[in-house]
């Protein structure tokens, strides 16, 4: 059933010739009929494009077409989302999953997962009960918040706490405060989504007390911050600092609210880092309520974490958006794991991943870069030239935007003139992009950059380097 290079469309075997084939058998048994099916036809397309093209295939042989269908078939069959390597010197990375999970959290999954839960029913009274007490104790604890619930995300929770408080009212916020997290979450933007009006205040780069002042009238429902994560304004510069906000807010009798964005619950500087507000900061500060996320510098889960005055978090959770927007048993099972941690602030560093990998020394980070080096320069050969450099990873996530975390990298520099260096550094990204754990990199100065900070497992790692193709290694 060869197919030579001049055989017209017609002569493309059909797809019931090609399933009867005893070659396909194992797959048929392996995965039925309707996926094998499925890939049959779009091979078959495929022969007769390239065919229709006149691209030179001489013959497809039966063991050929045999081996497209299953690697198509394996293709269909494998989930899209998978596991990467993150080398790319941003921890917290939005687009690479952000916090991974300490394994306890993630054996809290799996037990709620596989099977039914008490994730709405009260144990004592054999009653319908609340997801939120699952969590609510324990984040009061570390934030000293009266009341607390859980959302999707940080951003539903900057959505459902305005459109509680200010729907079809007035939200003034310090122009030098309207953030564009990346993606598409812009505060202007969730300020009308969430059906409020945003009342612009002070300047880009200074507002003052008396810009709030000004800007309050009878519409005004709540006084909101915005932590301006990912970037900073310096120079000639002025902000309303918290408890002045606060008491101008409860001068007017409206709530004040501050979106602290990666949120923490512990003083960074134990880990070596710069002081980030805390929540528990914001909240003694007066805040009426804080957000955050539960996925950057918490650690956990993806979620928005609503904390604050007892009558503010009951307004909200009385919004009929909570039930569109609200978390699953698993994000809580993971959650309540994370938020135990918080316990022992002296162990975080061990047990909750994302801050070990932010605590993790540069010493450390320089010895993995030694080991791995040689192993890197044997795969790639003398195209390449392979060094290890010292670097500087983002925590990411836009939390604390500058360089701030000393590190150690892999830079991979090939040969050539600077035209040739940018197309051979975009095969050796796609090269490491295509191995069976994807490695994603950053190229910087005309080298391909491995960043050494979030690789935990070497073995894997170096196992697959032989898979790159050929092509990467110059
Ligand atoms: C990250 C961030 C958000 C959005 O949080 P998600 O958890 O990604 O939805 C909102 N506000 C600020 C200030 C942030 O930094």
């Amino acid at each position: 059933m060869d197919i030579p290079v001049d055989q017209s469309r017609a002569g493309v075997p059909s797809v019931d010739k090609l399933l009867r084939l005893d070659g396909l058998r194992p797959l048929l048994d392996r995965f039925g009929r309707e996926l094998v099916t499925n890939a049959v036809r779009l091979i078959t397309a495929e022969i007769r494009a390239q065919l229709a093209d006149k691209e030179s295939i001489d013959a497809v042989s039966d063991e050929e077409i045999i081996a497209r269908i299953e690697t198509r078939v394996d293709l269909l069959i494998s989930p899209s989302l998978r596991p990467v390597f993150n080398l790319t010197g941003t921890v917290l990375h939005t687009n690479l999953g952000r916090a991974p999970l300490p394994q306890e959290a993630i054996d809290a999954i799996a037990a709620v997962a596989s099977g039914a839960s008490n994730l709405e029913y009260d144990l004592d009274t054999g009653k319908r009960g609340d997801r939120d007490i699952h969590l609510e104790e324990w984040i009061c604890r570390l934030t000293g918040a009266e009341a607390a619930t859980v959302v999707n995300n940080n951003a539903a929770a900057v959505l459902l706490t305005i459109n509680s408080l200010a729907r079809g009212k007035e939200v003034p916020v310090s122009r030098g405060e309207l953030v564009e997290i990346g993606g598409s979450f812009r505060i202007p933007d969730v300020i009308a989504r969430a059906g409020a009006k945003l009342v612009e205040v002070g300047t880009t780069n200074r507002t003052h007390l008396t810009d709030f002042e000004n800007a309050i009238g009878p519409r005004t429902r709540m006084l909101m911050k915005i932590h301006t994560s990912n970037y900073e304004i310096r120079g000639f510069t002025a902000e309303v600092a918290e408890p002045e906000l606060a008491a101008l807010a409860h001068a007017h009798n409206i709530p004040f609210v501050v979106d602290l964005g990666a949120g923490t619950l512990v003083d960074l500087t134990r880990f070596g880092l710069p002081h980030e507000p805390t929540a528990a900061e914001t909240l003694a500060n007066g805040a009426d309520l804080v957000t955050f996320s539960g996925d950057k510098l918490l650690g956990g889960p993806q979620a928005g974490i609503i904390a604050g005055r007892a009558e503010v978090v009951a307004k909200i959770k009385r919004n009929p958006m909570k039930r569109a927007l609200r978390v699953d048993k698993m994000t809580i099972a993971a959650l309540s794991v994370i938020l135990r941690l918080y316990s022992d602030p002296d162990r975080l560093a061990e047990r909750v991943p994302a801050l070990g990998l932010l605590a993790r020394s540069a010493v450390e980070i320089d010895q993995v870069a030694q080991r791995i080096a040689p192993r890197v320069s044997a795969v790639l050969g003398d195209g390449a030239q392979i060094d290890v450099v010292s670097t500087h990873s983002q925590i990411g996530s836009g939390a604390l935007p500058a360089d701030l975390l000393p590190s150690a990298a892999i830079r991979i520099t090939p040969p050539g003139s600077k035209r040739k260096v940018g197309a051979a550094l975009r095969r050796l990204a796609a090269g490491f992009r295509s191995l069976p754990v994807p490695v994603i990199g950053r190229i910087e100065g005309g080298a391909f950059m491995l960043d050494l900070r979030c690789l935990d497992d070497e073995k894997t790692f170096v196992d697959q380097l032989l898979a790159l193709p050929e092509v990467t290694r110059p």
